[in-house]
């Protein structure tokens, strides 16, 4: 198959969408809402959108990622009132919630109306909707007069994408269309909330954190237990994707993390330790780390850090930066054939939880905690 890559130029020179890039949007929304499938970039990462309606469309979508067909996708909106038509019921949390967050980068969990076609779910009674924020991502649907599936556009297993180029990497050949509209702001999925049950169930963070969610709907949120930890054995996630292996680049991982915020200052100590280690086995060791973590590195190396190939996540200050970042980097190791990589860890609050969740999944759980 030929994909066409559509690049929306001047929005991604100027930040405004021009009359060329309308067009062009409106060619991607007929694209899916005839059954294709287009990629699109959203505020969290690039989705791969097919037409919600259409079974055969669900089915094209997972062909194309390489996706089982029991992991579900999520529906992209642009319009409050779309949703009464999607789901069956809209419980309180619910309400309370788009009210605060939408649009922006969280997915809600409802019981599924008919409209919903099952290959859409994965076969779940429920489905997975948000209304995303990203001026493309909403036009585009807006245009398409449908709600779009669009689960992250990268191929089964490998990172998400951040950027046209890495959806052009991953997709090319596999899709009809591919909208460039330049990087994303936010970096990593959106966060995933299950209002069904009598109580809120965070699935997946994200960007809309734990507490944020906490201080609207004035009530704890019980994080599902494949958020933190790896599940044991029998024991089923709620959200389907979060049991595969994902995000993960090709060479082993190994994360070094604080136990407490205190204790961030014993992280460079066991890297360079690992370094040491390993260094006489493996050929290129990775090191991906804060500025501040560098620093702390050098001052204590002895040629180990001029060895390693360092990759820098940012200030451990601005974790919205280093989760912007992170699916590039972790794509990068492959393109750069790292044998083995060694990651900092961060503490676990507030947009910290998203970026170790991906972190810990990239790093099949080998956790070191200092
Ligand atoms: P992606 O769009 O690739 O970020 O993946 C979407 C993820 O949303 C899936 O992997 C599931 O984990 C989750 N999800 C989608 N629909 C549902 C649902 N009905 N119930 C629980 N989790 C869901
Ligand atoms: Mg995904």
């Amino acid at each position: 198959m030929d994909t066409k890559i559509l690049v929306l130029e001047d929005y991604i020179s100027t930040g405004k969408l021009s009359e060329t890039d309308r067009e062009k949007l409106k060619e991607a929304a007929a694209v899916i809402k005839n059954g294709g499938l287009a990629a699109f970039p959203t505020e969290t990462v690039y989705g791969l959108g097919g037409n919600a309606l259409m079974k055969d469309a669900a089915k094209k979508i997972y062909a194309a990622k390489g996706r089982p067909s029991d992991n579900p996708l999520i529906v992209h909106i642009s319009d409050l009132k779309d949703l009464k038509g999607i789901v069956r019921d809209i419980p309180e949390a619910a309400g309370l919630l788009s009210e605060r967050f939408w649009p922006g980068p969280m997915t809600m969990i409802f019981n599924k109306s008919e409209a919903i076609p099952y290959e859409t779910t994965g076969g779940l009674d429920t489905v997975a909707v948000r209304f995303p924020s990203d001026p493309v991502a909403s036009l585009l649907i807006s245009y398409a007069k449908v709600p779009i599936a669009a689960p992250s556009a990268n191929l089964s297993g490998r990172p998400s994408t951040t950027s046209a180029e890495h959806c052009i990497e991953d997709l090319s050949g596999r899709v009809d269309m591919i909208v460039d509209g330049g990087s994303c702001r936010i970096g990593l999925e959106s966060t995933i909330i299950d209002v069904t049950g009598r109580e809120p169930v965070l699935l997946r963070p994200g960007a809309v954190t734990k507490e944020m969610l906490e201080s609207v709907l004035k009530m704890e949120v019980i994080e599902d237990a494949a958020i933190k930890g790896p599940l044991k054995g029998g024991i089923r996630p709620k959200a389907p994707g979060m049991k595969y292996r994902h995000y993960a680049p090709k060479a082993p991982m190994v994360l070094v993390a604080p136990k407490a915020a205190g204790h961030t200052a014993y992280v460079a100590d066991k890297i360079l330790e690992i370094l040491r280690e390993r260094q006489p086995e493996f050929k290129k060791i990775a090191v991906l780390c804060s500025e501040e973590c560098l620093k702390e590195l050098k001052e204590k190396a002895d040629g180990e850090t001029d060895r390693a190939d360092i990759r820098l996540t940012g200030s451990r200050s601005d974790t919205a930066g280093i989760a912007r970042g992170l699916f590039k980097h972790l794509r990068e190791f492959d393109e750069d054939k790292a044998d083995f990589i060694i990651a900092e860890g961060y503490p676990e609050d507030e947009l910290g939880l998203a970026v170790m969740n991906r972190l810990k999944k990239a790093a099949a759980w080998q956790l070191i905690y200092v």
